[in-house]
């Protein structure tokens, strides 16, 4: 299939050179980017041509770091105020419950979500497997599988439960040796390692609080011998300091130095409290970061220090985290929030709007080591496109820089997304998928879950 965009009012490639190109155009064979340029487009034989006339294109968000499942417990209010410790415990009884038909349909209602919002590559952090329920990981790629998204699972785990000293219920945690066979078990069935991959899988102990060292070690050889990438929560909270100093004689970077997992191979959601030795650290192993700046806000935990971080050589991406600490899945609110955040704490030259967006596009490409195939608007990298309508109210006025103002404005959402090549919002609609369908679904499984 041969595609043309074009008349595109201004294509912002964030390619090497940051080019942005006015009445562009791309040429796209299958879910492939052919060529771009600027002015006349090339005349030939295309199955079909986009008219992009009047709107600005940019590479699609990869967002680095979510709970899907959590979409279902959004703004509770016993915990709408409580820190990271205490609304864990408390979430905790109530995520105990959840099942497959849950997990499905809150993955696809998340991930419509920030589709909405310019999301074209998704991770998920998918940690809890209430006893009984060994299907868990399978229903989430099925859910991710009928959104179009592409999708970066990780299959997440809790070994250490409250009679061991970890903050989670007994019933959701599992032992090492279930959740080493399981990773064998979904690695095998989900992770395709190809260019381009619509489905990969990375392995995800949930945090230093809530898993053995042993498993830790485990995951890290695991994912060596196996080529494979692997994620955690790290340094969130200053209680998270103080139970790791006690527990492991160490702080949360020097654990993972200790656990092996200092690697880049490695992303880890948060490092809010982290120090310069600890940035020369992660900088050193050229770790990536899931910066998740609405949740820190929400749950107080603090301001990751991204503005020193982004000249290091760890590779930031952005995320929303799960809709329990957000509680919305939008992206661009993300963006706006990693921006605005930086600057209170470091001044109005933090961070420009267009660094958050190159955090938000290549540097999570780079995150997941996709870089070479997504993250910018390139020949020979992948088609995932996103488009936004500049006669919006939001843009009124700032038609002098429509890059920044995505930023700056409060872009409310895409009216054009294409994944791997296949138009999957065109107009600001879904193309083949009914939105209402699912979020009725999760009302009523929502409901259900807050009832037990
Ligand atoms: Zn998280």
């Amino acid at each position: 299939m041969k595609r043309l965009i074009k008349n595109i009012g201004l294509l912002a490639t964030f390619n090497e050179g940051q080019e942005e190109l006015k009445n562009a155009w791309i040429s796209i064979e299958d879910n492939v980017i052919k060529d771009l340029g600027s002015g006349k487009f090339p005349r030939g034989s295309f199955d079909e041509e986009i008219d992009a006339n009047g709107m600005l294109l940019l590479p699609g968000f990869v967002n680095t770091h979510h709970h899907l499942y959590q979409s279902l417990f959004r703004a509770i209010s016993s915990v709408q105020n409580a820190k990271l410790f205490d609304w864990l415990v408390f979430l905790y009884e109530k995520w105990k419950n959840i099942d497959e038909e849950a997990v499905r349909i809150s993955t696809v209602t998340g991930i419509l979500e920030m589709m909405k919002s310019g999301v074209t590559t998704t991770s998920d952090h998918l940690y809890l497997f209430p006893r009984g329920h060994t299907q868990l990981f399978d229903a989430e790629i099925e859910g991710a599988r009928l959104t179009g998204v592409r999708f970066y699972g990780t299959r997440g785990s809790m070994s250490l439960s409250r009679k061991d000293g970890g903050l989670p219920p007994d019933s959701v945690v599992q032992s090492q040796e279930e959740i080493l066979h399981d990773y064998e078990r979904v690695v095998n069935l989900y992770h395709d390692p190809k260019p381009f991959s619509m489905s990969k899988v990375a392995l995800a102990p949930c945090s230093p609080f809530s898993v053995t060292e042993r498993l830790m070690v485990e995951t890290a050889k695991f994912a060596e011998k196996n080529n494979l990438l692997i994620h955690t929560h790290l340094a969130e909270t200053r209680d998270e300091d103080e139970f790791c100093v006690a527990k492991f004689g160490l702080r949360p970077v020097d654990y993972m130095e200790r656990v092996g997992w200092l690697t880049n191979r490695t992303w880890f959601a948060h490092l809010v409290h982290v120090n310069e030795n600890d940035i020369k650290k992660l900088s050193e192993a050229s770790v990536g970061m899931a910066h998740c700046p609405t949740s820190n806000m929400r749950l107080g935990s603090g301001i990751a220090p991204v503005s020193k971080m982004k000249d290091t050589s760890i590779r930031i991406g952005l995320a929303v985290d799960g809709s329990s600490s957000n509680d919305t899945g939008n992206f661009l609110l993300e963006i706006r929030n990693a921006m605005l955040l930086q600057r209170v704490r470091y001044g109005a030259d933090a961070l420009t709007a267009r660094e958050a967006l190159k955090f938000a596009t290549i540097g999570g490409a780079s995150v997941f080591k996709m870089d070479k195939e997504i993250g910018s608007i390139e020949k020979g990298k992948a088609a995932d496109i996103i488009g936004f309508n500049l006669d919006r109210i939001e843009f009124s006025g700032a038609l002098s820089d429509p890059v920044g103002a995505v930023v700056f404005c409060d872009a409310k959402g895409v009216d054009f997304s294409m994944v791997n090549g296949n138009v999957v919002i065109d107009e600001g609609e879904f193309v083949s998928i009914n939105e209402e369908e699912f979020v009725e679904k999760q009302n009523s499984i929502a409901k259900k879950l807050l009832s037990l």
